[in-house]
């Protein structure tokens, strides 16, 4: 058992290869979280160095600087300064790569200067030859006061080295490379002279960044070190010129570069790829493949789920005594896990495409295309993701919003993908259009209905689009925006990147979200299966009776079927129901309808399923029709009039295509923005503004 554990930051630039250094040191022995109160993820991990020490790595969200401008920085910044923090790292391990190795050294530089042994990773070794790039170690050891590991985590080389640094870590020099305060000396050696015993490195970034670890009297550095911000930003460039007066004086010793060896196909297939008109072609294209294939591939697994759970609940309910308990494991707790478990192949799978586009070069490219576009409605060129994702699940959707780095972006992007169609509304859209729009064919070819489902798309883009222009001019909030184009090279996949990427993601959906939707489940089934009246304990005999006096005969399905619907009448959602109804009648909606909007809140899809039961349908698959038709010839018991006419379908559709009713999505809000208060907006206003539409569309059509 190893006895010792020795706490490593990992710290590079966005996009070095931090995440695939990590991912060699530490397999799939990592831990994901939240840094608390924040939405920045925070991923540690162990690997074991020799027989009697460890490594705890604790992997920092990519920085280009210790110069704060979003919470990821401060979030190094934070950890880097205060040495009480029980993640305090004992080696800072500074990753980079070899092509732009001058812009990675800055960090570089600046983590050295607070004096804490660093060690210094050039990764993507194996790209030297093709760039004609070699370098001298020992002079740059030398020059650079630390030592080096070149490593490529893509060929698996160096890693080994990098444990042997890591083990002798205490033999390091923790001597800054270069001496800051000559860019003012006056000043610091004002500061040198009032706080003797700290590192002046720290005293000045404590003084520039707004953090303070040191226990300092905040008030003195106030009084007599404070500059005017413009006096400060001047030397804050004058101290980063410095740094790369002394990189370029470094490299030009220690780096040799014959771009004579270096090939152009990069430079090509950029012209492509970016090009005003192919490089929208070709991104729609893909995206066309990438979701055609997601339905495609995830609808066996899907089917296969839901099945499976089907089939276990009706084992179960057989084999276990009947009673409370066998009817909550049987009708709450597996079809609420089944809940969670059926979203997994389309999570997988949408990250899968996600994290090849991304990992391949390729996401760079088409962020870089967007982003013009996206910035005019508040959104980032990231935000393309989310949204189209959102057309199959806005959970996997919400999730893949982590990309965007500014977070007032990322918050708008999360806040408007549920208004995207997502498949889960399609099963609604498809019997109520089926209902109210006639079969008919415009110009002949193009069918009234699929018409109809399209615009039903396209109102959610609109919508989505729309809101987050306006949430742009709303929210108020600190928007530091440097669209930073990061374009980097091409490559192949590493497929260890990309099966860790889908195996995280998948996790914190079933661990985050699942827990709620499991809860609320079982909650809805709670409701709907439990009543306190009279009617509700003696449904059977009730119905049971009510056929005899008609003499009406029936087999005894539909006699289940029948107590079944009387039964959920009479439940607690049935009461509410009733109870809303005052509320949604102005919509064109009854008691019947208030149930399955209810029921909805668990999943959209429920709609047809609840009305099924409440119609008293088998809930076998053939009866579709039946459904339909019973739907169609419903009326309503006071003015006889059909329910399912126009004026309701196209209220319901409207409420449907605009209202936050999912709870599973609400919950993955929670867990992506920490805190319950944008759910609740997204509840509160976009079911309040569907409740609106709806209502003044019923008005006007009925
Ligand atoms: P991070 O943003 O710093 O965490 O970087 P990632 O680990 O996500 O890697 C960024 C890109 O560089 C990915 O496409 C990786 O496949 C690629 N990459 C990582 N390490 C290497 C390497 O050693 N050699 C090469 N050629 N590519 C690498």
């Amino acid at each position: 058992m190893p006895n010792s554990t020795i706490k490593v930051a990992l710290i590079g630039n966005p996009n070095v290869g931090k995440t695939s250094v990590f991912n060699q040191l530490t397999g799939l022995n990592q831990q994901v979280g939240n840094y608390p109160g924040i939405t920045v993820e925070k991923k540690q991990g162990f690997c074991t160095l020799d027989e009697n020490t460890k490594a705890k790595i604790i992997d920092l969200p990519g920085t280009y600087s210790l110069n704060a401008s979003s919470i990821d920085e401060n979030v190094v910044i934070e950890l880097l300064l205060n040495k009480n923090d029980s993640d305090f790292p004992d080696v800072a391990v500074v990753v980079t790569e070899v092509e732009n190795l001058k812009r990675n050294l800055l960090l570089f530089t600046q983590i050295k200067d607070l004096e804490i042994p660093t060690i210094l990773v050039i990764n993507m070794a194996d790209r030297m030859a093709l760039k004609g790039i070699e370098f001298d170690i020992p002079t740059l050891e030398r020059e650079l006061k630390t030592k080096i590991a070149l490593v490529s985590s893509r060929k698996k080389t160096g890693i080994k080295e990098l444990k042997e640094l890591l083990l002798n870590y205490n033999q390091m020099s923790t001597e800054p490379c270069l001496n800051a305060s000559s860019i003012d000396p006056e000043y610091f050696d004002k500061l040198r002279k009032t706080f003797p015993d700290q590192l002046l490195y720290k005293l000045w970034l404590v003084i520039t960044q707004d953090v303070n670890f040191l226990n300092l009297d905040r008030k003195e550095i106030e009084s007599n070190f404070t500059k005017s911000h413009a006096e400060l930003k001047r030397l804050q460039q004058k101290e980063t010129i410095k740094r790369y007066q002394f990189i370029n004086d470094t490299l030009k010793v220690g780096q040799k570069i014959d771009t004579s060896k270096a090939t152009d196909f990069r430079a090509k297939l950029d012209a492509v790829l970016t090009h005003k008109i192919f490089g929208y072609v070709i991104f729609f294209g893909i995206l066309l493949l990438i979701f055609q294939l997601l339905f495609d591939w995830s609808s066996i697994p899907m089917e296969f789920i839901d099945q499976s759970f089907a089939n276990l609940s009706s084992y179960a309910k057989q084999n276990l005594p009947a009673g409370e308990l066998t009817n909550l494991i049987t009708e709450g707790v597996i079809p609420g896990i089944g809940g969670i478990v059926i979203f997994i192949p389309q999570i997988a799978f949408l990250f899968l495409f996600i994290s090849v586009l991304e990992e391949s070069g390729y996401m760079s490219r088409v962020v870089f295309l967007m982003d013009k576009i996206m910035r005019r409605f508040g959104l980032s060129g990231k935000s393309v993701v989310p949204l189209i994702s959102g057309t199959a699940c806005a959970i996997p959707a919400i999730m893949s919003a982590r990309n965007i780095e500014n977070w007032k972006e990322r918050l708008i992007t999360i806040l408007v993908t549920p208004f995207t169609t997502c498949s889960a509304r399609l099963p609604v859209y498809a019997i109520l259009i089926e209902l109210i729009i006639p079969k008919t064919r415009v110009v002949g070819i193009f069918s009234l209905q699929g018409l109809s489902l399209m615009i039903l798309y396209l109102l959610g883009f609109g919508m989505a689009i729309f809101s987050a222009y306006l949430m742009n001019k709303i929210l108020k909030m600190k928007h530091k925006s440097y669209f930073v184009v990061e374009m980097p090279s091409y490559k192949v996949p590493l497929f260890r990147n990309v099966a860790i990427n889908v195996i995280e993601k998948t996790k914190a959906f079933v661990f985050g979200a699942g827990k709620i939707i499991l809860a609320l489940s079982i909650i809805l089934w709670f409701l709907g299966s439990h009543g306190y009246g009279d009617d509700f304990k003696n449904a059977e005999t009730i119905v049971t009776t009510q056929f005899q006096a008609e003499n009406t005969t029936i087999d005894e399905e539909a006699l289940e079927d029948a107590i079944n619907a009387y039964r959920l009448e009479n439940s607690y959602i049935g009461v509410l129901g009733k109870t809303i109804e005052p509320v949604i009648a102005p919509l064109g909606y009854d008691w019947k309808i208030g149930i399955a909007i209810i029921g909805s809140f668990a999943a959209r899809e429920v709609f047809v399923g609840t009305l099924a039961t409440i119609y008293s349908v088998g809930s076998s698959g053939e009866d579709e029709e039946t459904i339909k038709n019973k739907m169609a010839s419903e009326v309503h018991p006071v003015t006889g009039k059909k329910i399912f006419n126009f004026a309701t379908g196209i209220s319901l559709l409207l409420f449907y295509a605009f209202a936050m009713q999912c709870i599973s999505t609400l919950a993955i809000v929670k867990k992506e923005t920490n805190s319950w208060k944008w759910p609740a907006y997204q509840l509160v206003i976009m079911s309040g503004f569907a409740y609106v539409v709806s209502l003044i569309a019923y008005q006007l059509l009925k």
